[in-house]
């Protein structure tokens, strides 16, 4: 299935958007796409809650092509990233819709970023996040890499191009998600705080 890029729910991109600018209406763009994308990662977090929660949507300019959120393995699907799994997704919908961009709320890793680049049924040329994996390190929940995704993929020479959504609102909604996530240093388990992020996310969303 193929879902258009703005709907009228979609405020993300109409803080970009300025008539006749092609620029700004990139940037819309990436900005209602991250927005699908913290929806998919709430999503997680409410279905699952053992897991980190990302979101990630695969698209191209007219339509999102797939979607897909961190799971904790309960569907025995192997642990596959949200990245990963959008493009997975999309390619159900290949010969209706073909991606080239992906949003991820979190900054891929190194083996998702190997992943985009070698997709072969399509030619993913934008890879944007919205929040790095040094401010995630940061709250103990990943393990800090010594590269960014811009470090590495311009040294291995990935095809497409690696950009930070810059979106003041979708920044503040995609921390306070992991506000409320902790993962246990002795186990790697997470667990998210439903009670409290749902709590939160009411908060933000009257007077966020
Ligand atoms: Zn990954």
């Amino acid at each position: 299935m193929h879902e258009p890029i703005f709907t009228a729910r979609n405020e993300a991109a109409k803080r970009h958007m300025k008539e006749g600018d092609p620029v700004s209406y990139r940037k819309a763009l990436d900005a209602a796409l991250l927005h699908r994308a913290i929806g998919l990662a709430i999503e997680s977090a409410f279905r699952f809650g053992q897991d980190l929660p990302v979101g990630a949507v695969a698209a191209n300019d007219n339509w999102i092509t797939g979607r897909y959120y961190s799971s904790d393995g309960r569907l025995s699907w192997p642990p596959m990233h949200a990245e990963v799994m959008a493009l997975i997704d999309s390619e159900y919908n290949r010969f209706v819709s073909i991606p080239d961009t992906l949003v991820v709320t979190l900054e891929p890793c190194d083996r998702c970023q190997d992943s985009i680049a070698s997709t072969d049924w399509c030619r993913i040329k934008r890879v944007g996040f919205g929040i790095s994996r040094e401010e995630v390190a940061e709250r103990g929940l990943v393990i800090p890499h010594e590269e960014t995704i811009f470090e590495r993929t311009a040294r291995l020479g990935y095809a497409y191009e690696v950009f930070k959504v810059d979106d003041d609102q979708l920044y503040k909604a995609g921390g306070l998600i992991l506000d409320f996530v902790q993962r246990d240093v002795t186990n790697g388990s997470v667990r998210v705080d439903k009670e409290k992020l749902n709590e939160a996310l009411v908060e933000f969303n009257v007077h966020g």
